[in-house]
């Protein structure tokens, strides 16, 4: 095993609301969990998509917006202490000697356990890319689609550019560590929360943004260094603006990406799952929420949570065929309840 690779139960392939419960069902059962995630935070579409509206057809629960249910299943997992491997995509896996799964990350961290469950929805959201000329130099050098690590962009000057809340975001938080930042955003009006764009117009009004309504032309610079951007303004000029780093928010779109070559039994840009289980045809590998397929299958959180609480008992009788399943009721089972810490 490599020196660096951390060892656990099971490796969750997506933090969405699914992946959450599974953690949660896992830990009643006495399994760990990793889980790994292209975006920056726990919630999968509940909280990328539709962080606001409610939804009103999970049980017990008459009207729960996104955001809130996410929150509510972060809570209740959270005795189970998961470990989130967020801001990086499931990338390679591999099957080791002694059965266990070796699953590497985009940024390469290197994760080990018997088995794997894809609770990939509809696949990573990954950053839409602008259209500029000569892009591919830039990137990963100069040009960033998300922030890993703030302490990068101290006392840099960075171009940020969009007009939604991932945009104006960045801008309120790197604005106090950066010696410099613009927004570019090609119209006057923003797609973002009304305080985060009230906090944003604040800023520029005390001169500790710049902001440009225009689009970007070109790219300046060497070897993967940017000097400067070229923009063309609403009125039509051409500025040069200075910069260190450039950091794109056009939105995201959604790729199954990575998965589609694990070799699983894929019926379109679904796995099929054996519905005992829910495992695919790989041992040791499992499916569920939107990702999976099967005769009947709805897609909905409460399927998915169902899913998740068949998968993770048959998960555990095929990884640890001799331990004992600590299987009952969470009001009664005290082995459950001192797990649950209640
Ligand atoms: P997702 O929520 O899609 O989460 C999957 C996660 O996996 C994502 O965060 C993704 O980034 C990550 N991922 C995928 N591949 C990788 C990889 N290789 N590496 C790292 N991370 C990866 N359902 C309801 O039940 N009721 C409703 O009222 C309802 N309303 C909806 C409204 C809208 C507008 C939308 C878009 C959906 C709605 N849904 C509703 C559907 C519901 O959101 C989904 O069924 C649910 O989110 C599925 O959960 P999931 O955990 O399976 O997948």
């Amino acid at each position: 095993m490599d020196v660096e690779a951390v060892k656990t139960d099971m490796i969750i392939v997506g933090a969405g609301p699914v992946g959450l419960f599974a953690v949660f069902e896992a830990g009643l059962l006495g399994l760990k969990c990793h889980l790994i995630d292209n975006l920056d935070r726990p919630g999968g579409q509940c909280t990328e998509l539709y962080p606001e509206k409610p939804i009103y057809d999970i049980p017990a629960r008459p009207k729960v917006t996104g955001q809130e249910l996410v929150d509510d299943l972060m809570i209740q997992c959270s005795p189970f202490d998961p470990v989130f491997h967020l801001n990086q995509q499931a990338e390679e896996l591999v099957k080791l000697a002694d059965g266990n799964w070796r699953m590497t990350t985009s940024v390469g961290e290197v994760i080990v356990a018997p088995i794997v469950v894809v609770a990939a929805g509809a696949g990573s959201f990954v950053p839409k890319k602008p259209k500029y000329p000569n892009l591919e130099i830039y990137e990963d050098k100069s040009i960033d689609y998300s922030v890993h690590k703030m302490d990068k962009y101290k006392g840099k000057s960075l171009a940020i550019v969009g007009g939604g809340d991932s945009a104006l975001d960045w801008v309120l938080s790197l604005q106090p560590l950066a010696k410099k930042i613009t927004l570019i955003h090609r119209r006057e009006g923003f797609r973002a929360a009304p305080d985060t764009e009230a906090q944003f117009k604040q800023l520029v009004a005390d001169d500790k943004v710049d902001f440009i309504i225009g689009n970007v032309k070109a790219l300046n610079g060497g070897e993967g260094q940017l000097s400067s951007i070229g923009i063309e303004t609403i009125e039509g000029d051409l500025i040069d603006v200075t910069c260190d780093y450039m950091l794109p928010f056009m939105g995201l779109k959604i790729s199954l990406g990575p998965i589609a070559k694990w070799g699983l039994n894929l019926n379109r840009k679904y796995i099929t799952v054996n519905t005992e289980t829910f495992s695919t045809d790989t041992e040791g590998i499992y499916a569920i929420g939107d990702v999976c397929t099967y005769p009947s299958k709805i897609k909905l959180i409460l399927t998915g949570f169902y899913e998740a609480a068949v998968m993770c008992h048959g998960a555990f009788k095929y990884a640890f065929p001799d331990r004992k399943m600590a299987t009952g009721y969470t009001t009664t089972n005290t082995a459950i309840q001192e797990r649950l810490g209640v």
